[in-house]
C-alpha cells in the first residue's frame, strides 16, 4: 500500500497555504526551482538571528559555530551524493558557476586545438554555452549527440562521435525540458574508454534520483541546492580528487590562497583552492535542512509519488484532444512537457495562473530542443514530493477549460 503521508508533507512548507487570484496555489513548476520547507527559512533566519560571523577566519564562538555549520553542509553533501571524500565538495553560486567553473579551468588547460567536446541535443543553456565558449577559444569543436522523436538520446550516434580526440562529455542526467532520465552510467562508460572526462549536469536529477557518484564514476558531478528544496546562491560541483588537484585556479581571492607574495602565491588546499571569497554562508548552512529534509521522507517514496502524478497527469493530458507530449518516452522523472495544437502556451499559462496554477510555458533555456521538435516552447507542469493527485485534476480541467476558451 502506498502509505506517503502527502497532507502532512505539505504542512512543512509554508508557501503551500496561499492564494493566487483566489484560488489555493498549485505550485507545478518545480524544475525551476522547489518550494522550501520551514526547517530551511528558519536555519536562514537562526543564522542572521544568533550565528552571524565570517567563517574560517575568526577564533571567536560566533565564527566558530558559524563554520561548524558551514561546514556541516559539506559532509551531508558528501553522503547525499556518495562522494568518497567531503574535499571532493566545492560550493558554487549552482549548477551554472559549478559548469563554468570546470570549463574555465580543466578545459581551458586540456583542451588543445582539435580537441572535440561532446553534449547532447536535450542540454540547458548552462551546459552548452560555457562549452562554446570554451571550444572557440582553445580552437576545440563542440559536437552534439541527437535525439529522437521520443525525446532520448541516440546512443549509437553517441559512440559514432566518440573518438580520440574526444576529451569531455556534459550531458545532463535529467532533462529539464522533458524529464527524460539518460543512460548516464553507460555514457560515462564509452567516455572513459576513450580517455575523456566527464561532467554531469545534475540539476534535475539531484532531487529525484539516488545519486552514487562512486558508482556513476562521473568526473564532475553540478547541482544547484535550490532545486532540492534549498536556498537560492548555493550550489555544488563534485570532482574526483586528483582532477580538481590537478586543475588551475578559478576565482581568486581570499580563503583559496596559501600565501600570498608579490612574487608568488601558493593555492589552499582542496576543495578550499575553489572557494574564494567570503562564500554564501547562510544559503550554505540551510542547504543541509533540506538535505535532511529528503533523507527524511526517502528518495525512493518521493519518487514513487512523483511517478504516481506523472502517469496520472500523462493519462488525463493524453485525453485532450490535440495535445501532444514532447519526450513521450518512459524513463521520466516529474516532467510532463507539451504542446497543444491551435494554442499558444504562453496564451495557456496565463488561463492556468488566473486559476491559480503555476507552470512554465516557454523553452526553458533550451532553445536547440525546442528547435529539434520544431515547437516554439511547450507547457510545462513539473512535480514534487509535496503536490497532490487533486491538484493535477485541477490541472486537467484548466487546460480543458483554456483550450475551449482559445480554440
Ligand atoms: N541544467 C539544468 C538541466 C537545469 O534544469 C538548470 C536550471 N533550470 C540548470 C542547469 C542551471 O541551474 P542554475 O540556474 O541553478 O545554475
Amino acid at each position: 500500500i502506498h502509505t506517503y503521508d502527502v497532507a502532512a508533507i505539505r504542512k512543512d512548507f509554508p508557501i503551500l497555504n496561499r492564494e493566487v487570484k483566489g484560488h489555493p496555489l498549485v505550485y507545478f513548476d518545480n524544475a525551476a526551482t522547489s518550494q522550501k520547507p520551514q526547517s530551511v527559512i528558519d536555519a536562514l533566519v537562526h543564522y542572521y538571528s544568533f550565528n552571524n560571523a565570517n567563517v574560517h577566519r575568526g577564533i571567536h564562538s560566533l565564527a566558530e559555530e558559524a563554520t561548524a555549520d558551514f561546514e556541516a553542509t559539506r559532509d551531508a553533501v558528501k553522503d547525499f551524493i556518495n562522494a568518497a571524500s567531503r574535499e571532493e565538495i566545492i560550493y558554487t553560486r549552482g549548477t551554472t558557476e559549478g559548469i563554468n567553473l570546470v570549463a574555465y579551468t580543466w578545459a581551458r588547460q586540456n583542451l588543445k586545438q582539435g580537441d572535440e567536446v561532446i553534449i547532447s541535443g536535450m542540454e540547458h543553456h548552462s551546459n552548452i554555452v560555457p562549452w562554446q565558449i570554451i571550444c572557440e577559444q582553445n580552437n576545440a569543436k563542440l559536437k552534439v549527440i541527437p535525439v529522437n522523436d521520443k525525446g532520448e538520446l541516440l546512443m549509437d550516434e553517441y559512440s559514432a562521435l566518440l573518438n580520440d580526440r574526444t576529451k569531455l562529455v556534459a550531458v545532463n542526467h535529467v532533462s529539464n525540458a522533458m524529464g527524460t532520465v539518460n543512460p548516464v552510467k553507460e555514457i560515462i562508460q564509452l567516455a572513459h574508454d576513450k580517455g575523456a572526462v566527464v561532467l554531469i549536469d545534475g540539476a534535475q536529477s539531484a532531487m529525484h534520483l539516488d545519486i552514487d557518484v562512486q558508482d556513476l564514476d562521473c568526473d564532475f558531478f553540478a547541482f544547484s541546492s535550490h532545486k532540492l528544496l534549498g536556498p537560492t546562491g548555493m550550489g555544488i560541483l563534485y570532482g574526483k580528487k586528483d582532477l580538481l588537484n590537478a586543475m588551475p585556479v578559478f576565482a581568486g581571492g581570499g580563503e583559496m590562497i596559501k600565501e600570498v607574495t608579490f612574487e608568488k602565491t601558493t593555492y589552499n588546499e582542496l576543495p578550499y583552492k575553489f572557494e574564494a571569497g567570503t562564500p554564501n554562508i547562510a544559503d550554505a548552512i540551510a542547504l543541509k535542512p533540506a538535505i535532511d529534509y529528503i533523507n527524511k521522507v526517502g528518495k525512493d517514496n518521493i519518487r514513487k509519488h512523483e511517478d504516481l502524478l506523472l502517469n496520472h497527469a500523462t493519462e488525463r493530458l493524453r485525453a485532450i484532444d490535440g495535445l501532444q507530449i514532447i519526450g513521450n518516452n518512459d524513463h521520466k522523472v516529474s516532467v510532463l512537457s507539451f504542446v497543444i495544437s491551435g494554442v499558444h502556451p504562453q496564451d495557456v499559462g496565463i488561463l492556468l495562473d488566473n486559476k491559480g496554477i503555476a507552470v512554465r510555458t516557454g523553452h526553458h533555456c533550451a532553445e536547440p530542443l525546442m528547435n529539434r521538435f520544431c515547437v516554439p516552447g511547450t507547457i510545462r507542469a513539473s512535480f514534487a514530493l509535496y503536490n497532490t493527485i487533486e491538484e493535477v485534476d485541477k490541472l486537467a480541467e484548466g487546460l480543458i477549460k483554456a483550450v475551449k476558451i482559445l480554440r
